[in-house]
């Protein structure tokens, strides 16, 4: 947590914070302490968070910015394509951060999302997972897929297991 630590300067911010504010400052946007909040709160974390986490972790680091401002910041960082969002079970969307870093962790490079229907599990995939999928269905139906929009829904593989009949095949493990 590097609240209330002494800001020496820019260089004291992780790779992709320091990536995405230099973008902000590149198209002349600015950059607020309620941007660079979501920002840091979304660098800071491999979960899959939905808009009010993220506001309530970015108001926490960020004491006396408006709730509501927040989430204008966290809309803006989406339309100027800093932050994704990926729809998931019912009405619920999650965020990332859209600032690759190979080295990073896994929810730094583009993924998709699958989640389980049954224990609502979000689970990452390489995004080129769905490659042929979004090739089949161009040259088949003339449609662009975009599977990264959204969640692809299914059973888990543990859901999987502990639904398996007790007569029949022995689950494996
Ligand atoms: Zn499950
Ligand atoms: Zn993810």
């Amino acid at each position: 947590m590097q609240v209330g630590k002494p800001s020496s300067g820019r260089s004291d911010f992780p790779p992709r914070v320091q990536a995405a504010l230099s973008v902000l400052r590149t198209q002349h946007e600015r950059v607020t302490r309620a941007r660079q909040a979501v920002i840091e709160v979304l660098d800071g974390t491999e979960e899959h968070l939905a808009a009010d986490e993220i506001v309530a972790r970015a108001e926490a680091s960020a004491p006396g910015v408006h709730r509501a401002t927040v989430y204008r910041a966290l809309s803006t960082l989406g339309e100027l394509g800093l932050v994704t969002h990926t729809h998931v079970g019912g009405s619920a969307t999650v965020y990332h951060l859209a600032v690759p870093e190979p080295t990073g962790p896994a929810t730094s490079v583009p993924h998709a999302h699958l989640q389980c229907t049954n224990c609502q599990a979000v689970i990452d995939i390489p995004a080129d997972a769905l490659d042929s999928l979004i090739r089949r269905v161009d040259r088949e139906v003339g449609f662009h897929v975009e599977p990264h929009h959204a969640a692809l829904l299914g059973l888990c593989a543990d859901c999987r297991r502990s639904s398996l009949p007790e007569t029949g095949q022995k689950p494996q493990s």
